[in-house]
């Protein structure tokens, strides 16, 4: 795969760029690990006092970078922008409260271990190789890079090969923010070369975030070097409707739950599964809601649904969707690619999807929703976690018996009760079943890529 710009709205080359040399990344190695030195003897003032000036840099650099964002990927330029703004206020959470979540933590009562005190601190691993995705190219990056940064840590990128130019401008941010240079930088290279990244002496964990195959071939290197990972992969969420819940607040988040970021979102909506009480109404509704969506030029400010990322990607999504047909799913709008250049694909709903289908099982990654009717709530929880995910869920009901009995039931990283799934920098993130290893974001967020030192006195 080329490291290219390509336009989805278009397909158009924008730029293409070489990949480095194994010279080229050898250097940065070098200068990566010499960083981490640096970095670690830093105090946490001074990190936060760089991390907000990145953030500043950020907010100041909006209108450059959301363009960037849309015309690298295809998303909307709204959401391109609030993508870029949550970024900075990820940075403020961190250079805010980095020192309190990674403070030592002393044992209560020491003489129980025979010590005059004993505690345990945080110390940061050294270089971070990050792998990340296309689909959100400023906050995958950043919710990585904030707490590692600030953790102590020094970051490396590899991005998806198709947003090169996102990848080199947060190449540059953090050295132009006061970071020593190093701290974070970009490595232009195709998958093929990661695996000697993640092998290389001088760095000491990986994170990606993608696809389960990619995610399970770095864990496998990772594992035969015996240096951690962490895994945020695919999924594909249940949004159960439960007859006591307000089913037209239901069908209207069900839309954007579906279709944000042209519905290539990790932790979207993909499955709505709905209590046949309120199966028509729901249905009637989210059809509605759907078919409304204005799908077109995502740099227009009005545009709801841009392109699918890349001509494969829709490609893929239609081949969900004939699968489907083709075994006597039942079309209730969308269903074709649309428009003259670039890769348009309609918003689509499907019903009457059974298990033979690929996209029972399958992550849909694009505007493209199947809703199951259910004749209770157990059914709904059986049908919900009968997925290889686990990574979001969304439950709509005012009724608290229904709420205890689902939450614990849920086979995920997270419930939303009443609402859609997102992600907050306050919140922990991540997956369990085939959707990952480990959290992202909070507490958990920074702590991944520390020592927990034991410190024990006599
Ligand atoms: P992808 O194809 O797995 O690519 C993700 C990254 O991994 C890219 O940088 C890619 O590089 C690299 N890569 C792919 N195969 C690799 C391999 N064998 N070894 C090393 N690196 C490899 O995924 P994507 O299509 O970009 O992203 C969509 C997927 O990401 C979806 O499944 C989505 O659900 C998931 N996702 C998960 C989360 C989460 O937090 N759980 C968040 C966002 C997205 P190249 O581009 O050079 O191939």
């Amino acid at each position: 795969m080329p490291i290219a710009t390509v336009n989805p709205a278009t397909g158009e080359l924008v730029e293409e760029f070489a990949p480095l040399t194994e010279q080229q990344v050898d250097q940065r190695l070098a200068r990566a690990h010499a960083a981490a030195a640096t970095l670690r003897a830093t105090d946490f003032d001074t990190r936060a006092r760089w991390m907000r000036a990145a953030a500043d840099l950020v907010e100041a650099e909006v209108d450059l970078t959301a363009p960037m964002l849309t015309i690298e990927m295809g998303k909307p330029i709204t959401q391109a922008r609030a993508e870029v703004l949550k970024c900075a206020q990820a940075m403020r959470f961190y250079a805010d409260n980095a020192e309190t979540l990674l403070a030592d933590q002393p044992l209560a009562d020491p003489g129980t271990v025979k010590a005059s005190a004993a505690y345990t601190s945080y110390e940061p691993l050294g270089v971070v190789l990050a792998v990340m995705p296309w689909n959100y190219p400023m906050w995958q990056v950043i919710r990585f890079a904030a707490p590692a940064l600030m953790a102590g840590n020094v970051g490396l990128l590899k991005h998806a090969s198709n947003v090169p130019q996102s990848a080199l401008y947060l190449d540059t941010l953090f050295e132009r923010a006061g970071f020593p240079g190093g701290s974070f930088q970009a490595l232009l290279i195709g998958a093929a070369d990661v695996e000697a990244v993640v092998r290389d002496r001088r760095v000491a964990a990986v994170t990606l975030t993608g696809s389960e195959p990619a995610g399970r071939s770095i864990a496998a290197v990772a594992g035969s070097e015996v240096k951690k990972a962490v895994l945020e992969l695919g999924g594909s969420d249940p949004f159960i409707v439960l007859p006591s819940a307000d089913v037209r607040a239901a069908a209207r988040t069900a839309v954007a739950a579906r279709t944000m970021n042209n519905g290539q979102s990790c932790i979207a909506a993909k499955r709505f599964i709905v209590h046949t009480a309120v199966y028509e109404e729901f249905v009637e509704a989210f059809v509605a809601g759907t078919k409304a969506l204005i799908v077109g030029d995502p740099l227009d400010e009005e545009t709801e649904i841009g392109p699918i990322a890349t001509e494969s990607g829709r490609r893929e999504l239609a081949e969900l969707v004939d699968d489907a047909v083709s075994k006597g799913a039942v079309l209730r709008c969308g269903g074709a690619a649309v428009g003259t250049g670039g890769w348009f694909f309609e918003p689509t709903v499907l019903e009457e999807v059974t298990s033979d289908m690929r996209v029972y099982g399958e992550e849909a990654f694009g505007p493209l929703a199947v809703v199951h009717r259910v004749d209770d709530i157990e059914q709904a929880a059986a049908l919900a976690n009968d997925t290889a995910f686990g990574l979001s869920s969304s439950v709509w009901t005012t009724d608290p018996d229904e709420e205890r009995f689902l939450i614990p039931r849920l086979e995920a990283g997270a419930v939303f009760v009443n609402g859609m799934s997102v992600s907050y920098p306050e919140l922990p993130f991540g997956g369990v079943k085939d959707s990952g290893i480990g959290r992202e974001l909070a507490a958990e967020g920074i702590r991944e890529f520390c020592n927990l030192k034991t410190v024990w006195k006599g």
